[in-house]
């Protein structure tokens, strides 16, 4: 799994690399634009974008059309070995100072670029992996019985929205909707009250699959083209009202936010891990979404962080107030690979482009809560901030940052950059 192009030994010439979310060892794909100009592929390099379309020159002759595209759908179809061939060129490229004169005039501050969503989103859909997430909120309806009997053998999934998926940086227009408080009789329809973030992944479909042919565990891992930070918006008073029987609607598909850089599967290699072990009693997975090699190495060894600034704490000039901590691993319930084999087991095809979200990844310590909903007990328990404001959901003005990152004792740091969403009020 680990190549030459994770080697802690490489050194990018371009200085700002080093310790950052971006190093050499890192090297996620992204839509970009400058100014007034094109949509175009890039690469992070610590503070830059290395423009492609500048460097076509220096890459594979054969690659050189589905890297210019203003979306990814066409380079990721490829699958995982032209990602991996590419991704060695890139570290040759960025890693030896006799490259250093061609590309550095293909470097764009990253501080003035436009990051965009990097593929065409044929279909999104959103998983409920993280089974303290899961629990959690199952025990705010049903205290003595929270997870539901399929839970632990059927990774839940439903259809979200592609549409209304955006890149971080997107105002987060509060929405309208149906809300019935537990006191009133009928329901009446005005903004949400009760607006929540997910703290989630989303992972990037690489080579598809045919209709009617699953995708088994032992390929799963080689369709998924990268992952990113994603969160599910969630308006949990629509929800509560119109989620039964047929699950999430307008309580989530007015905006989903991502964080705009394809962190590819070879880049994460060194921070895999053992898939933690099943507690004592739970069901093995069926035969379908058993693989070795997948137990193995399924862990995603990623650090997740959410934080909180509220206009009044940015008036004050206070730091962020950090909402959760914890790792993906630690909150997963099926990994990765179980996620693809699980959704295209019925035949349904999954294309290149199609974004994938984890559902909450919370973990079981009150310290990595991956929503509102969690942290405030369903509101019943507002948290404090320094300001001393309170708050059970959010209010207009409030911004939550999401943030990743993989570390580990003899490998390089690498980030996933941020997913960032200010809430706007409804004028
Ligand atoms: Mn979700």
């Amino acid at each position: 799994m680990i190549d030459a192009s994770n080697d802690p030994a490489l050194v990018s010439w371009c200085e700002s690399a080093q310790g950052s979310d971006f190093p050499i060892q890192n090297l996620p794909l992204g839509i970009f634009s400058a100014g007034e100009r094109r949509r175009r592929p890039g690469v992070a390099i610590g503070d830059f974008v290395v423009d492609l379309s500048a460097i076509a020159n220096l890459l594979d002759e054969d690659w050189r059309e589905d890297l210019s595209q203003p979306v990814l759908n066409a380079w990721l179809a490829r699958g995982a070995d032209a990602q991996r061939q590419f991704r060695e060129r890139l570290s040759e490229i960025l890693g030896d100072e006799r490259f250093r004169d061609d590309v550095e005039p293909s470097l764009v501050a990253q501080s003035e670029v436009r990051m965009h969503v990097p593929c065409l989103i044929g279909d999104y859909t959103d998983f409920y992996v993280g089974i303290h997430h899961a629990t959690n909120v199952g025990k705010q309806f049903r205290p003595d019985n929270p997870l539901l009997p399929n839970y632990k053998y059927v990774p839940i999934g439903y259809h979200g929205r592609a549409s209304s998926v955006r890149a971080s940086g997107e105002p987060v227009i509060r929405p309208l909707g149906q809300r019935k408080p537990a006191d009133a009789e009928v329901p009446d329809h005005g903004p949400s009250r009760r607006l929540d973030y997910e703290l989630e992944l989303g992972l990037w479909v690489g080579r598809g699959n045919e209709l009617g042919s699953p995708i088994p565990m032992a390929e799963a891992s080689d369709h998924i083209a990268g992952y990113c930070l994603l969160n599910d918006w969630s308006a949990r008073d629509l929800q509560a009202w119109e989620y039964q029987p047929l699950g999430p609607f307008l309580a989530k598909n007015f905006l989903t936010t991502i964080s705009p850089w394809v962190v590819s599967p070879q880049a994460l290699a060194p921070f895999r891990n053992a898939v933690p072990e099943r507690p004592v009693g739970d069901p093995p997975p069926l035969p379908y979404l058993t693989d070795e090699t997948d137990q193995r190495e399924g862990g995603l060894g990623v650090q997740l962080e959410a934080m909180l600034t509220t206009e009044a704490m940015r008036v004050a000039g206070l730091p962020p107030h950090v909402l959760s901590r914890g790792s993906a691993e630690a909150a997963m319930y099926w990994t990765a690979a179980q996620i693809i084999a699980h959704h295209s087991s019925n035949g349904c095809n999954l294309q290149p482009g199609d974004l994938i979200g984890t559902g909450t990844l919370s973990t079981e310590s009150d310290t990595g809560l991956g929503s509102l909903l969690e942290i405030s007990r369903g509101g019943k328990q507002p948290l404090e901030l320094a300001t001393g404001e309170t708050r059970s959901f959010l209010e207009d003005g409030d911004e939550v940052t999401l943030r990743a990152w993989c570390e580990k004792d003899g490998a390089v740091r690498i980030g996933f950059g941020e997913c960032v969403g200010r809430v706007a009020p409804r004028a």
